[in-house]
């Protein structure tokens, strides 16, 4: 019948006197007002609406039974005597209200709307209110998938899941109870349902026809791509790119789907993440003519996001933006992006050769690997080019010996360094279920606020003095140097407040998969290059460059994590798990 499983609806067993109407209304709906969707019948709902061409005029209502010439309806709200009567009138039936739950309507109405042969991202509204859905991503999944009938429906349907979810991967792998259904959200991955073993092993050998693998492999690791269009939040259709790839394993074959929308996810400098204070620094060193600004951090980083991002507010119709880059993750408009193929020859070096001869105003170099990509980008930085391109290393600081070591003449490169960024993202506290919270001694030991009851007597905003304070009482502790001890003063209560005013934790709740985070932001670190630290880069040691930027207001990873953490956007727990060790426990380094 019309469910995918054979269960008679309750209205067929109500016609077939195998149950009277009363125990078929307590099939369907149970004590807590929950409507049991799976004992619905498609008929019944299909000659009520039919009555009501726009169902715009009906309030919510699902209908249940049609016995005896009478509409028994489930509502989740009062129905006045009017609108039954208007209902009544055009069925030329009776009409019997039995009340259930909210959640229970939005359940029906959300599957009601679902179309599992196609992709939809848009997030779920609540009907009765009009607002955004809290969305059980499970419990919403398992309901929709029983919705599909066949494997490209239920392929469409976790995926559907996922970008409503800003999931950035898929992860299907074969266990002892089935094909396990992960989401990564935020970095973190999330269980979402386990599909039953035959189920799972047809779904897995649909994803590998629709990307075009050799199906009979499966003990060699493949991949593949699909493209496919969704429908976006403002329902224009958006492209979207799924990197398939297989691995085979204990138990089958594992699949992991990256998704790659082509919806722009880069917004603007301002929602990345910086502080202010190095908003503003970074914004300057943009607007340069020429010079050259580094980015550094691991894979998964966000760097590419900042990276993109400042490319994109740099690119105006009066300059010729040009990239090489390996792959090009993103098309990004109003800039020329080349791809590096080293069998074509088309190496970094060769790329970034063919576009000085392009006329170029700002560069984006993918990656700084050799001595000679990194003499020539230097030479570019200092002829007249804005440079951007990445490192692999832990921290800002960490950028100059690794580019020493790369090779480029260190007169040169002091000259045209302009900034390094190093950044690292952070979960941000849950909207639904932060509140505030006291710091525990220890987590101010952790971000080293716990130090008796002085502070530098500087100037710059109380977050920095917070951390130029335990900079400078470290630095007396140490090395025996006790230059920044003397300059302290008493804590005022005000700048307590401020330490301990608005610290925030999640408790969890459905948003948030009871993590008590959603979303996420970079916590920058950023080193600008005077002339005092180009000179040190120059001439000086790493210990003399790290003293110098200690007393005069780095903005270091830990004295950005403390204000976020200050400001209650996340928490300590979760700046220490993204942060290089170093950067909050070495404080006693330089
Ligand atoms: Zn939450």
């Amino acid at each position: 019948m019309s469910t995918s499983t054979s269960v008679l609806s309750a209205w067929q067993l109500l016609r077939n006197r195998e149950i009277t109407c009363q125990e078929a209304l307590e099939r369907l709906v149970d004590k807590r007002g929950i409507v049991n969707l799976q004992l619905l019948d498609k008929e019944v709902a299909y000659r009520f609406f039919r009555e009501f061409p726009d169902q715009k005029d009906l309030p919510p209502v699902i209908p249940l039974l049609l016995w005896r010439n009478c509409y028994y309806l489930a509502s989740p709200i009062d129905i006045c005597a009017d609108e039954m009567k208007k209902m009544s009138d055009r069925t030329f039936s009776d009409i019997r209200i039995i009340a259930i739950a909210e959640k229970s309507y939005s359940a029906w109405y959300h599957r009601e709307k679902i179309d599992p042969k196609s992709i939809c991202g848009t997030k779920l509204i609540n009907p009765l209110t009009g607002e955004l859905e809290e969305e059980d991503v499970c419990a919403t999944t398992e309901l929709y998938l029983s919705q599909a009938a066949d494997q490209i429906g239920r392929i469409k349907t976790i995926i559907s899941g996922a970008l409503r979810n800003r999931a950035s991967d898929i992860h299907l792998e074969p266990t002892g109870e089935g094909l396990r259904v992960r989401y990564r959200i935020d970095g973190i991955l999330r269980n979402i349902t386990t599909l039953p073993a035959d189920i799972g092993r047809r779904v897995v050998v649909a994803i590998k026809v629709m990307c075009d693998m050799d199906i009979a492999e499966s003990r060699c690791p493949q991949d593949g791509r699909i493209s496919e269009q969704y429908a976006g939040d403002d329902d224009s259709n958006v492209g979207l790119d799924l990197r398939v790839s297989t691995l085979p394993c204990v138990g089958g074959e594992k699949v992991v789907i990256r998704l790659l929308t082509s919806k722009n996810p880069f917004s603007s400098l301002e929602k990345l993440g910086f502080s202010q204070r190095s908003l503003s620094v970074y914004k300057s060193l943009l607007r340069q003519p020429q010079g050259m600004i580094i980015f550094t951090g691991p894979t998964g980083s966000g760097k590419t996001s900042t990276l993109y991002t400042s490319l994109l507010s740099v690119a105006t119709e009066n300059v010729n933006v040009v990239t090489v880059e390996d792959p090009v993750e993103y098309v990004l408009p109003g800039i020329t992006q080349t791809q590096v193929n080293e069998r074509a020859g088309m190496t970094f070096a060769a790329g970034l050769r063919a576009i000085l001869r392009q006329d170029p105003d700002i560069i984006m170099m993918g990656e700084i690997r050799d001595r000679e990509t990194a003499d020539t980008a230097v030479r570019a930085a200092l002829t007249g080019h804005l440079v951007l391109t990445t490192l692999h290393t832990n921290d800002a600081i960490g950028a100059i010996p690794r580019l020493k070591d790369i090779g480029p003449d260190p007169a040169l490169m002091s000259d045209a360094l302009l900034g390094i960024v190093a950044q690292r993202l952070v979960r941000k506290i849950c909207p639904h279920c932060g509140e505030p919270h006291t710091p525990t001694t220890e987590e101010l030991q952790i971000l080293g606020l716990d130090r008796p009851q002085t502070l530098p007597a500087i100037s710059l905003a109380v977050s920095n003095s917070i951390s130029a304070y335990g900079s400078a009482l470290n630095n007396g502790n140490g090395n025996g140097n006790g230059n920044g001890v003397q300059t302290m003063t008493a804590v005022t209560p005000s700048i307590k407040h401020e330490i301990q005013g608005k610290w925030r934790i999640g408790r969890g709740c459905s948003n948030c998969f009871n993590s008590g985070y959603s979303g996420r932001e970079a916590v920058v670190e950023l080193l600008d290059v005077n002339d005092t630290v180009r000179e040190l880069i120059y001439e000086g040691t790493m210990t003399q460059l790290q003293r110098y930027l200690k007393k005069n207001g780095f903005v270091s990873f830990r004295t950005a994590a403390i204000e976020k953490v200050t400001q209650g956007i996340t928490t300590v727990e979760e700046v220490q798990r993204v942060l290089p060790r170093s950067a909050l426990y070495n404080q006693n380094m330089g």
